[in-house]
């Protein structure tokens, strides 16, 4: 084996590696670059540790990335080759007041090489949860050490980056969270369409919309035919798949300004903002046709099922009401299923 596979790691471990891990990705710290607030606190800390580099170090399973440099550029280090390695293991302050006096830090490049440094201090990152995810470091490339105050200052900023992290943190998961929630709260769970209360809601603002801009608006009311049937015959289960098939189909058929929702049941409706009655006949015609030809299987048995529409639509002079436009579509799909189902009126 050679020498740079060698199993065993060239730095030392924390006992809570694994956790620490797990918390500094779930801070997302390494997700983006630091921002002027973390460069201002590691200018403090040069300038209050009276030393000429500072930076803030992310420690990862295998590197050591920087942040925020102050009098040097650094953007990531082999954790083998970072002092900072050393500080995640401590509970406070490490400091190598000569890096040449002590063997952990003599071989390692930024003392070997350029800036050649002399003396580190550092105060590891912890979260709240206590894991060090990382540190606030201060260098110089003359030896010595903090002074108490220092020290106490040193610690205190670091307080403040962790601080920092964990609100950026939070606030992109509490953006996260309301997303999802804002999803789940409008979306219908076996049609992966809008469900009804959304669907409304958004026909409110296309008509609106509609009637501002003087555009045309179209709603298109599908009701799937004889499903009582398709549960009698094979189960609610089956009546559920099919269900959730056509939904997808009515999803993936759609335009982005499209609103396509669950109406009720097996009833569906597809809002079509700018589209005049002609074209959303065609686009009715096109799911129509494609509903049909879906295969839906039970076991061996093949289940067709079809679906009758109603297109019911404003022209841009004479937009009306929301309860209007549905009825319109509603009378419409009366008519498809009074003239023989599985058709477009
Ligand atoms: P038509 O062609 O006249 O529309 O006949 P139909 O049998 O579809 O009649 P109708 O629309 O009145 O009945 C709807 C049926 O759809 C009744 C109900 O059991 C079934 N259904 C409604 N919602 C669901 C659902 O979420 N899952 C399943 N499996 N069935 C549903
Ligand atoms: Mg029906
Ligand atoms: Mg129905």
């Amino acid at each position: 084996m050679a020498a740079a596979e060698q199993i065993f790691p060239t730095f030392p471990q924390p006992a809570d590696e694994q956790a620490r891990l797990a918390a500094l990705h779930r801070s997302a710290a390494l997700d983006h670059a630091a921002g002027p607030d973390f460069l201002f606190l590691t200018e403090l800390a040069a300038r209050l540790c009276d030393v000429p580099y500072a930076f803030i170090a992310l420690v990862d399973a295998e590197r050591t990335w920087t942040r925020a440099c102050v009098g040097l550029q650094l953007d990531s280090l082999p954790r083998s080759q970072s002092y900072c390695a050393w500080t995640v293991l401590g509970e406070t302050l490490t400091e190598f007041p000569d890096t040449l006096a002590d063997p952990r830090s003599a071989g390692l490049a930024l003392t070997t090489a350029a800036p050649f440094v002399r003396r580190y201090s550092a105060v590891p990152l912890r979260t709240s949860e206590g894991h060090p995810i990382g540190t606030l470091c201060v260098l110089d490339s003359r030896p010595g050490g903090l002074t108490p105050e220092q020290r106490d200052t040193l610690s205190r900023l670091a307080r403040q980056v962790i601080a920092l992290i964990e609100a950026r943190a939070n606030e992109v998961a509490l953006r996260q969270s309301v997303q999802r929630l804002e999803e789940l709260a409008t979306t219908d769970e076996l049609t992966g369409l809008h469900n009804r209360r959304s669907l409304l809601h958004r026909l409110k603002f296309e008509v609106a919309r509609a009637r501002r801009f003087r555009a045309p608006l179209a709603a298109v009311m599908i009701d799937l035919d004889h499903f009582k049937h398709v549960n009698d015959e094979h189960g609610h289960a089956m009546g559920d798949k099919v269900l959730a098939a056509i939904g997808k189909l009515i999803r993936d058929n759609v335009r982005v300004i499209d609103v396509a929702g669950r109406y009720g049941g097996e009833e569906l409706c597809v809002l079509l903002p700018n589209t005049p009655r002609e074209g959303a006949l065609k686009m009715a015609e096109t799911l129509r046709a494609r509903i049909e030809a879906l295969v839906h299987m039970d076991g061996a048995r093949r289940v067709p099922v079809t679906a009758s529409f109603g297109v019911g639509a404003f022209d841009h002079m004479g937009v009306d009401d929301a309860d209007s436009l549905l009825r319109a579509a509603d009378e419409a799909l009366y008519r498809a299923k009074e003239n023989g189902r599985n058709r477009v009126e």
